[in-house]
């Protein structure tokens, strides 16, 4: 037969139970007395609320006529400014923005554009009804990236770039090109 204890326990153990419950209470007021307030804990959550947008935000951008349009979402691989003679001839000017993409960032919202093999591997993309190039592919240089024309962003200042590349066939006056005067409008 199981001997059952009845007797209460001793003074120590009693001691003890009302202990813990004693440091539990502090330790809940010491909780509530350095728990942040809610208007802090809201304003931080907008902030990052905000910073999560801002990384997951989204640019667009088109072409002259806006028969083509394109979005891209987050951050580009690289922003760069490039001056080989292949973007030169294909954007009639001295250098061409850009910024790369990974392939499933870019989604085209409107038409479809042209595309041309402008040498070797590159597959320039262009509105075949304004001539406005958009992107830039090359499969063996640049697997599963696609270049954006910067200048065809609907806000052309948010990605601004970080280097200059290709410069081994920069035009020589745009070696100095930053240091001509500069004038509001056209001259008088
Ligand atoms: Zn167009
Ligand atoms: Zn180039």
């Amino acid at each position: 037969m199981v001997k059952r204890n009845v007797n209460p326990p001793p003074t120590a153990q009693r001691n003890q139970g009302s202990e813990r419950r004693q440091l539990a209470r502090e330790r809940e007021n010491k909780e509530a007395a350095t728990q942040t307030p809610y208007c802090v804990r809201r304003a931080l959550y907008l902030i990052w609320h905000d910073r999560a947008l801002e990384i997951t935000m989204t640019h667009s951008g088109q072409c002259h006529c806006g028969a083509i349009r394109y979005e891209l979402s987050g951050d580009p691989k690289d922003v760069s400014l490039c001056h080989c003679s292949d973007c030169r001839r294909c954007a009639g000017a001295p250098v061409v923005a850009w910024a790369g993409f990974a392939e499933d960032q870019l989604t085209l919202t409107k038409g479809a554009p042209k595309i041309r093999n402008s040498s070797g591997a590159a597959m320039r993309s262009f509105c075949a009804d304004c001539g406005t190039g958009l992107f830039y592919r090359n499969a063996d240089i640049l697997p599963n990236i696609v270049e954006v024309q910067l200048a065809t962003l609907d806000d052309p200042e948010a990605l601004p770039p970080t280097v200059h590349i290709q410069t081994a066939e920069q035009i020589g006056w745009m070696k100095t090109a930053h240091e001509l005067p500069r004038i509001d409008r056209f001259p008088e």
